[in-house]
């Protein structure tokens, strides 16, 4: 046999094999890493949101403090004004405060004033990002992996917590989707769809990582696999769609190699499920 003919036929055979057992462990790396932002990078709700509630409350001279566990109870309201709303009207309102009018002129001030105390916390490096955050964030830079954040929340609190918490230069590698740049919310797909058109990327292919519910469903509606990391206030909900479960990035010894690992057993599942 000649040697093309030879090299044709290892051609042949190699395919048969499954030329995946050759292709180096690089190209097993996800397309993209896209993060949530509450609850992910930090916990954002229990050392962000609350104590700045907590501080909003004091400066206008309100007796309330709202700890830990009352605030994950309150947390079932969505919206910070709907959540002071819900909580006064049970409990009774500070300040003697009875007409509608001013019920709801003090919780649009409260709420202003909450969303700057947030920002200046964020800025004033209060907030810690959650383990093995960094980590992975390098990792990816240094194997070339794009980075992106997928957040509803106000666009100014996501990139100020990106940029505050770990640098210029890392903040420069990331893609960052937040506030209305989409109509619809999570649940709803809409955010990640944006980055994969945005990025150009293959939605099977790249990796979510998420704490809750609600968001797991969102990156699950567009195609992503999604790792669900759990945080404070969402331990306890319903995860079953998730690829993986992990109670931090560090607990589960979180790296790009088991994010690729996830991915490539999402993509066979979905082959398997469509032959
Ligand atoms: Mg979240």
């Amino acid at each position: 046999m000649g040697r093309r003919a030879t090299a044709a036929l290892a051609a042949v055979l190699a395919v048969i094999a499954g030329v995946s057992a050759f292709v180096p462990s690089a190209t097993r790396l996800p397309q993209a890493l896209i993060f949530d932002c509450d609850g992910v990078l930090a916990d954002t709700e229990r050392d962000g949101h609350r104590p700045a509630f907590n501080e909003a409350f004091k400066a206008k001279g309100i007796d309330c403090v709202w700890d830990v566990d009352l605030y994950g109870k309150l947390l079932e309201v969505g919206g910070g004004k709907e959540r002071m709303t819900a909580h006064w009207d049970k409990v009774g309102w500070p300040l003697g405060i009875t007409e509608k009018a001013d019920k709801q002129a003090l919780v649009q001030e409260l709420h202003l004033l909450k969303t700057d105390l947030f920002n200046e916390a964020i800025v004033a490096g209060k907030i810690p990002l959650r383990p093995g955050v960094l980590r992975l964030v390098d990792e990816a830079i240094e194997q070339e992996v794009p980075l992106a954040v997928c957040s509803t929340s106000n666009e100014r609190a996501v990139s100020n917590l990106v940029l505050t918490l770990m640098g210029r230069e890392r903040y420069e590698r990331f893609r960052i989707f937040a506030g209305d740049v989409v109509r619809a919310k999570k649940p709803q797909p809409d955010i990640y769809n944006l980055a994969a058109e945005a990025l150009r990327l293959s939605p099977e292919r790249v990796i979510v990582v998420e704490d809750s519910g609600i968001g797991l469903r969102a990156a699950k509606g567009a195609g992503m696999p999604c790792l669900v990391t759990k945080s404070s206030y969402t331990g306890g909900e319903n995860f079953s769609l998730a690829d993986e479960v992990v109670e931090s990035l560090d607990d589960g010894d979180v790296d790009l190699q088991v994010l690729g690992n996830i991915v490539m057993t999402s993509l066979s599942k979905s082959q398997a499920a469509g032959a």
